[in-house]
């Protein structure tokens, strides 16, 4: 997905950009970039590294002294190199997007039959943040230009520009990905991240809303841009990617992880002795769960975590099932002769899920129950570039919808109704396969209650096909 961040300040802004975006870090893992603009010199300074082997602070901390100025953005990047500085008819700025764009070959040839070209290529590729910043200069405003991004892409994207005259700061036009305000004296930032705040002293000043487009400047915000009615923000925001002190919509992610268990707890009538999350982002609901049912949580099962980072880092998936197996450290003293009930964010391969509940037994469990955030991924992402199920049947659901009805595309809607035969069926196929005692999916009505938002203003397009296109 990516998660980027940007801050004005009337003091020098390095130090903010610095520490804000490395704390987006969690969200996207290929590369991550910077640039400052030093208004006295009329500058911009940039710099963009591979992250695939290492982490942003330690590419970026030994230059930090050549960005110079009161504001700047960074970026965490999934997809392409970032930030692009542009000079044009607008003024010059830098931009960098949290986008995915679906429809990159029909508009990069468009651009290219009106004369225009692009000059940075991204693993042999048209570079996507290149093509919104061309889609932007062909308005004769920047909100006219970033409309013309609205209008054109399908997908989705969020935008962070830093130009001459502070931030600008747009939200995807359905509110898929999320862009928060925070303020503090003599500085505003813009993050997808509002875990990235407190440590800087910034307070949450707002959220922007569907297409919404700001101003940032180091004493205010200017709207420029009303936002939409309808919003479609991303539900597995709250299950899976985002950081547990982070809040989008007002609605903080820890607190809907524990709310989801909770609610899972209270009505589960399976016989465990204890609780535990497999860690970090299922530990919420498992602590949730555990005040639910009245049973005990514990931590059986621990993050190595002065090293590994995320679970799907690498591009290639045996490295990634390598790192899911090493960063998870069993304890055989807490697991030994238990009932555990194990709860985790969401099942999408299910390789990470076998190869836990393996060791589980390995280390003496007497029977392994699992609980699962949200319910079974039918769809894969269209939208924002999830990167763990970039086609149908890297699900594993898909999968066995394949086996059962010799067409990986058949009765899905079947198959995604809760209590439904088939949906039972393929349930109890991925119990069986991973030797569970049992298997549960929270409800879709249940994850909606828990986030605290009407379905409509929600995407659950991956649990129930439906959304926006
Ligand atoms: S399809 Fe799923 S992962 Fe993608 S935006 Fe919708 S809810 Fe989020």
């Amino acid at each position: 997905m990516g998660g980027f961040f940007g801050t004005v300040s009337k003091a020098q802004c390095v130090t903010d950009l610095f520490y804000g975006t490395d704390y987006n870090s969690h969200l996207g893992t290929r590369r991550g970039g910077m640039a400052t603009y030093d208004a006295e010199k009329k500058q911009f300074t940039r710099s963009i590294h591979n992250l695939e082997s290492t982490y942003f602070r330690t590419k970026f901390e030994d230059e930090l002294n050549k960005f110079v100025g009161n504001s700047g953005i960074g970026i965490i990047s999934d997809t392409d190199a970032q930030p692009i500085i542009i000079n044009s008819h607008l003024g010059r700025f830098a931009i960098v997007t949290v986008a995915k764009i679906q429809n990159m070959d029909e508009l990069e040839a468009e651009l290219l039959s009106r004369n225009m070209h692009f000059a940075e290529l991204s693993s042999g590729k048209t570079n996507q943040t290149e093509l919104v910043a061309l889609l932007i200069i062909q308005g004769k405003t920047f909100v006219e230009g970033i409309e013309n991004v609205y209008n054109r892409i399908k997908g989705s994207c969020s935008m962070l520009l830093l130009t001459e005259d502070g931030i600008i700061a747009a939200r995807d036009k359905w509110g898929r990905t999320p862009i928060v305000i925070g303020r503090k004296e003599g500085a505003y930032a813009a993050s997808s991240e509002s875990s990235s705040f407190p440590n800087l002293d910034y307070e949450i000043h707002s959220y922007l809303g569907p297409g919404e487009i700001v101003r940032l400047c180091a004493d205010g915000v200017e709207q420029l841009r009303k936002p939409n009615e309808q919003m479609q923000v991303c539900s597995f925001l709250w299950v899976y990617y985002g950081f547990p002190t982070s809040c989008y919509e007002d609605r903080n992610v820890e607190e809907v992880r524990f709310l989801s268990g909770l609610k899972m707890g209270q009505t589960d009538t399976s016989e465990v002795d204890c609780a535990c999350g497999i860690p970090d982002s299922g530990v919420g609901m498992a602590l949730g769960y555990a005040e639910g049912k009245g049973v005990p949580y514990h931590r059986a099962i621990a993050k190595y975590t002065p090293t590994w980072p995320r679970s799907f880092t690498p591009s290639r998936q045996e490295l990634r099932n390598l790192v899911a197996k090493m960063k998870l450290i069993p304890n055989r003293s807490m697991l030994q002769g238990k009932r555990l009930l194990f709860c985790d964010d969401s099942i999408v391969r299910g390789t990470q899920l076998r190869d836990n509940v393996k060791v589980l037994y390995e280390c003496g469990a007497r029977e392994v129950h699992i609980r699962i955030a949200c319910p079974p991924l039918i769809y894969a992402c269209p939208f924002i570039g999830f990167t763990a199920s970039r086609s149908n049947l890297e699900l594993i659901t898909r999968r066995i919808i394949k086996e059962l009805e010799g067409d990986e595309n058949k009765n899905l809607e079947k198959y995604a109704r809760t209590g439904s035969p088939e949906y039972e069926k393929l349930v109890d196929i991925i119990r069986q396969r991973f030797g569970l005692n049992s298997l549960k999916f929270n409800t879709l009505e249940t994850l909606v209650e828990s986030i605290g938002l009407p379905k409509c203003k929600l995407c659950t397009h991956c649990f129930d096909g439906t959304g926006c296109f």
